[in-house]
């Protein structure tokens, strides 16, 4: 496969500023961005909610064939609707990595991630993004941080929205994503071959934001001259 266009590949594990820093590199740079998480989130959350079990077989088949995932510049739509709010709810976190694990779902998400890298240049944040999806992206960065700062971040993330869970259950939620995440066969996360690694552990976003667009700008200024 073939990128047309500028690719930054972003992955790592739940809660680790993927999509925070991701989104701001892209406009600092003058990049799309795409989350992939998202899409995900959506195509779980629609499952779950036509009460469709996580499970290979003709009703996850016939399901799947109904949802349309349409990418907007700063969301998406599913089947139409913005359920942009929807899929950040503990209840989408604690479901989503099931969902995910089924080849079927990663199938019909793939071209339309694939489609993405030939608009123009792209950051792509996820688990699978230099590995699976974008395989010839011209930066792969593998974002890391501790569990227990990720819980925190997240803890905090979910407060703001009004959420009331405690350390713990954030903390479980994150590390049990991680396990389904990484042990599933199809995309496990992993590190992609070639990815620099980053830890965030001790980076405000502000300096977290200068580090990853300081390696993007330079391998875009060694690609495109
Ligand atoms: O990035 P975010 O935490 O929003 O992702 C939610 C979930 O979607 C992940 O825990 C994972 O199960 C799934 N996902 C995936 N592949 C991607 C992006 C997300 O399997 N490229």
């Amino acid at each position: 496969m073939t990128c047309v266009s500028f690719v930054a590949a972003i992955d790592g594990p739940a809660g680790a500023g993927k999509s925070t820093l991701a989104r701001k590199v892209a406009s600092l740079l003058g990049m799309r961005y795409l989350d992939t998480g998202a899409l995900y989130r959506a195509i779980a959350f629609s499952l779950y909610s036509r009460q469709v079990l996580p499970e290979e077989g003709p009703e996850m088949d016939a399901a799947i064939d109904d949802i349309s995932v349409e990418i907007l510049e700063d969301g998406l739509l599913l089947n139409g609707k913005d359920v942009g709010k929807e899929i950040r709810s503990p209840l989408v976190d604690s479901i989503v990595s099931s969902y995910a694990a089924l080849p079927s779902v990663r199938k019909h998400l793939l071209s339309v991630q694939r489609e993405q890298g030939k608009i123009g240049a792209l950051v792509a944040d996820g688990r699978d993004m230099g590995t699976v999806i974008f395989p010839d992206a011209n930066v792969k960065i593998f974002l890391t941080a501790s569990d227990e700062v990720r819980a925190k971040r997240r803890l905090l993330e979910l407060r703001e929205r009004g959420e009331d869970l405690s350390y713990e259950e954030v903390l479980q939620t994150i590390r049990e994503r991680d396990r389904v995440d990484s042990e599933r066969s199809a995309a496990p996360l992993r590190k992609a071959e070639g990815a620099i690694e980053m830890n965030t552990d001790a980076l405000s976003i502000e300096e977290a934001v200068a580090e990853l667009a300081s390696i993007i700008s330079e391998r875009k200024r060694s690609v495109t001259g």
